[in-house]
């Protein structure tokens, strides 16, 4: 076997990133072959983004959200809700009714927060 060099990039700049780099997976469709892979951000696209989404108040909707989202959703009121039962769900805002059958969901590694509670930041941040 040769040699073998990976490295991912940032999914908007295309500049390398690390391996830990902070990342999101998009949710797939019905004509996908396989599920979607994450997409990776470096910090200056991250910065970007931040900017961009408190500006117009809202967040991007991701299959799993990237720490940068958790972050952001944090400081601007929004929580993961999705209908009851699925595994899938999007950001809402803490203080607007959900739709009927909606409910806020537990966000793996922030149990026992609740959106309107205490918010405790988990063991990693991003940058
Ligand atoms: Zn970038």
């Amino acid at each position: 076997m040769g040699k073998y060099w990976y490295r991912h990039r940032c999914c908007i700049c295309g500049q390398f990133v690390s391996w830990d780099a902070d990342n999101a997976t998009p949710f797939g469709d019905a004509n996908d072959y396989e599920p979607p892979d994450p997409e990776y951000f470096c910090i200056a696209c991250i910065k970007e983004q931040k900017t961009h989404y408190r500006k117009h108040n809202y967040l991007p909707t991701h299959w799993a959200f990237a720490k940068w989202e958790l972050e952001l959703a944090i400081e601007m009121g929004f929580w993961r809700a999705g209908p009851g039962g699925a595994a899938w769900g999007g950001w809402r805002k803490i203080d607007k009714p959900l739709p009927e059958d909606y409910k806020w969901q537990t966000i793996v590694g922030w149990e026992g927060n609740t959106p309107k509670g205490e918010m405790k930041w988990p063991r990693t941040k991003a940058t």
